[in-house]
């Protein structure tokens, strides 16, 4: 039935070429909804939009560096020219990490990781919001971290950043809710993607994640992206606000 279905629906997906915004425009795509994602690569972007098309999924891209302010501003105008001036779903999904002890960070590191993972989500609501409205049956879902619930040891402007995004949220979810928008996150521990695949070579390290980690294994990005989709689907409709771990019962374990 229709509660379980996307068809009809659009959505934006940022940073779809790889990851977990792969994962997510497949699994959206794969639901019935029309698609429209973005990443910086344009021939990596042109073999995914290839590759979903002869997968008979509806998928529109365009490169876009979500970083930049102007490149946003565009990105949500052809999305509004290409999916008729309505869009049911932002997922808010491009992030990045540079990791150090908080006082080796400079003023650079600091900007590019806020404007990366913060301040494009922020603006990309902003942008989007009439386009959401407009569509009657509004969802944003962002992707966070574990690393904004708890420390990790991922580096700090990072986590500030993932935190900001949960409480992001939070206030949404309240503010839009007249709207008929819900707000959503989801806040993934460590996923198999290109992000982390250098850390992930690291045996002890690894060691130490799985130690901390109940489900004794690493996600894989199509475990993070179902939970995604769930949140956007009709079937979802009272879930509102909430920021959702998927991280294998890390953050309620205390015992090694
Ligand atoms: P990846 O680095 O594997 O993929 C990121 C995707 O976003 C690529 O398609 C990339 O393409 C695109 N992208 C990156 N920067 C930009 C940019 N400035 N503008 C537009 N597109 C961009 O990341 P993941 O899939 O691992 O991460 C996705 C989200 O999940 C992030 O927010 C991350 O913080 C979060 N997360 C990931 C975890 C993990 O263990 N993997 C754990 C917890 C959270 P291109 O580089 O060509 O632009």
């Amino acid at each position: 039935g229709s509660r379980w279905s996307l068809k009809g629906m659009t959505a934006l997906v940022t940073g779809g070429t790889r990851g977990i915004g792969h994962a997510v425009v497949e699994e959206l795509a794969d639901f019935g909804a029309t698609v429209y994602t973005c990443s910086r690569n344009e021939d990596e972007l042109n073999k995914c939009l290839e590759e979903w098309q002869d997968q008979g999924f509806t998928v529109y891209g365009s490169v876009c560096d979500v970083s930049s302010r102007p490149q946003r501003q565009k990105l949500i105008e052809d999305v509004a020219s290409k999916l008729n001036g309505k869009l049911n779903i932002l997922v808010n999904n491009v992030g990045t990490n540079i990791r150090k002890p908080t006082v080796d960070y400079n003023a650079e590191d600091y900007t590019k990781l806020m404007n990366t993972n913060l301040d494009s989500a922020y603006h990309l609501c902003q942008l989007a919001y009439s386009l959401l409205k407009a569509s009657g049956n509004g969802s944003v879902v962002f992707i966070s971290s574990v690393a904004g619930l708890s420390n990790i040891g991922s580096g700090t402007i990072y986590a500030a950043g993932k935190a900001a995004i949960n409480q992001l949220t939070k206030c949404l979810a309240c503010e839009w809710a007249k709207d008929n928008i819900r707000s959503n996150c989801v806040a993934p521990w460590y996923t198999k993607t290109s992000l982390v695949e250098h850390l992930l070579e690291d045996k002890e390290f690894v060691n130490d994640i799985l130690a901390q980690t109940p489900i004794k294994r690493i996600a894989e990005a199509h475990e993070v992206s179902s939970l995604v989709a769930f949140l956007c689907l009709p079937a979802a409709s009272y879930i509102n606000g909430q920021v959702v771990a998927v991280d294998g019962g890390m953050t309620v374990n205390a015992f090694q």
